[in-house]
């Protein structure tokens, strides 16, 4: 655990209690603060009371004394609209952070790696971690993914800390300064949370704009927005900005083509990798990633060898076209964690003759966008709340049948593709919605779905 000594003896409140306040609170209390803690669900406040937080209603606490808020990035701090508690926080002129900017204000010594992006920083920020384990470092690896920061371990002096952040994070970490600041890429969604396109661009360039003037900024730039902050940040004078593209040569930069990784950072571009080595990163976004990653790294691991293994040699992420079986020549995909258009249509360019799972509940603009890739697609086969919507789009361009359930749909999908002429037919989890209706997150759905191929496979044998 980090220690939160930064607030010893002040009085500081914690407001969502669910992994990433649960772990505030026990840093603030190892600290020696007095920490006040509120969650409208009791299992969290007994959790937190536990820790030692006093658990009083947030509008009964002592404002007057209060020397922080910590938010959970759960809580709307600014749009729709600022939740009543971030509006009292104001009033008293109290400051409103996260625990990123916990463990920010009480991390002086360890370098740290910070990843942000729309798509692709969890699979950039494992990959990354895994990149500086092989080569010998203590990789701490945190934040929206897998351990809240706070619970990582403190620094050796081998430690690097590798930090995923949302751009709700980004909002309430106005003291972390990264050594590294890595931005993937940015296509609208949770628009809802930031107001515009242009305001949720803002927050992840804040991210970079305060990377360590001795640090590196690393950008994706193959689209407009993050190509504009690429611009902008060169001309401001700050740290270096490396740019990274997939497709496009760069004058200067790291960039893939055909999965070939180059490295134009001097004067000429030197090949560095073939990329379709890495199994376990396929397609060009995975490109993206590993050229990202590359990028961060370069200045921590100086044994080219030992880095381009280490991509080779990546497990990959679950839930991420992710490989759960195998029935006959039939291969089942778990990409669960596709909820939008933009991150389903990365797993329909990896394959031919997919027999497609869709649905859940629809983001805005649904899969009118994939039409290009429909004819990949042999069959569709709708879950959730948006099969009406998603038929309406489908009919007269694909065959699909409306299922209902996940598992309903494998066992269909199942059938069709073991009966299909094709040599590879894949039946693809790819459901480009959230999860929420049918599930209580993107893991459960990607476990339901294993768990369904696994019955599938154990009826077959
Ligand atoms: P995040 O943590 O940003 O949500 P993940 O690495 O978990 O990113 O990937 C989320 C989804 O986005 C996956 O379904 C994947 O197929 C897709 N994806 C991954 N990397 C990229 C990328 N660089 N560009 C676009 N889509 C991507």
């Amino acid at each position: 655990m980090i220690v939160g000594e930064a607030f010893q003896g002040r009085t500081v409140a914690v407001f969502g209690l669910a992994r990433s306040g649960l772990s505030s609170v026990r840093a603030l209390k190892a600290g020696r603060a007095e920490v006040f803690a509120w969650d409208d669900k009791e299992s969290y406040r007994d959790a937190a009371r536990e820790a030692g937080a006093k658990i009083v209603p947030w509008t009964e606490w002592p404002w007057d004394r209060l020397g922080a808020l910590v938010l959970s990035p759960g809580v709307p701090l600014t749009h729709p609209k600022p939740h009543e508690v971030v509006e009292r926080a104001r009033e008293w002129d109290v400051e409103v952070i996260g625990d990123i900017e916990i463990f920010a204000r009480n991390m002086s010594a360890a370098p740290v790696i910070a990843i942000t992006g729309t798509n692709g920083k969890s699979t950039t920020t494992a990959l990354i971690g895994h990149i500086l384990k092989e080569a010998g470092y203590d990789a701490q690896v945190g934040g929206n993914i897998g351990q809240p920061v706070l619970d990582l371990s403190p620094p050796t002096a081998r430690t690097i800390y590798v930090i995923e952040i949302s751009s709700y994070q980004i909002d309430l970490s106005p003291g972390l300064t990264p050594d590294v600041s890595l931005l993937t890429n940015i296509t609208p969604d949770h628009i809802d949370r930031h107001g515009s396109l242009e305001g949720y661009a803002a927050v992840k360039r804040r991210l970079l704009s305060q990377t360590k003037k001795t640090g590196l900024n690393v950008v994706g730039v193959d689209d407009t927005l993050c190509a504009a902050i690429f611009t902008q940040l060169s001309a401001n004078g700050g740290p270096p900005c490396v740019a990274v593209s997939v497709g496009k040569v760069l004058g200067r930069g790291i960039f893939v083509l055909d999965g070939l990784l180059y490295n134009a950072q001097s004067d000429r571009a030197a090949k560095v990798m073939d990329l379709n080595a890495a199994t376990h990163l396929p397609g060009s976004h995975n490109w993206q990633n590993a050229a990202l990653a590359y990028a961060a790294v370069k200045p921590y691991v100086s044994d080219a060898r030992v880095l381009t293994e280490a991509i080779v040699s990546f497990p990959g992420l679950a839930h991420r076209i992710e490989e759960v079986g195998r029935i006959g020549k039939v291969r089942f995909i778990n990409d669960s964690k596709a909820t939008n258009a933009d991150a389903a249509e990365r797993a329909l360019v990896c394959f031919d003759d997919i027999y497609w799972i869709i649905g859940g509940r629809p983001k805005a603009g649904g899969i009118a966008s994939l039409e290009p890739h429909f004819p990949r697609v042999r069959k569709a086969y709708l879950i959730g709340e948006a099969s009406d919507a998603f038929a309406a789009t489908l009919t007269g361009k694909v065959e699909f049948q409306s299922c209902g359930t996940l598992d309903a749909a494998v066992t269909a999908a199942a059938a069709d593709a073991s009966l299909s002429k094709a040599e590879a037919p894949v039946v693809l989890l790819s459901p480009a919605c959230a999860s929420f209706d049918q599930f209580s997150d993107f893991e459960q759905r990607g476990d339901a779905f294993r768990a369904a191929v696994s019955n599938l496979a154990s009826e077959v044998a």
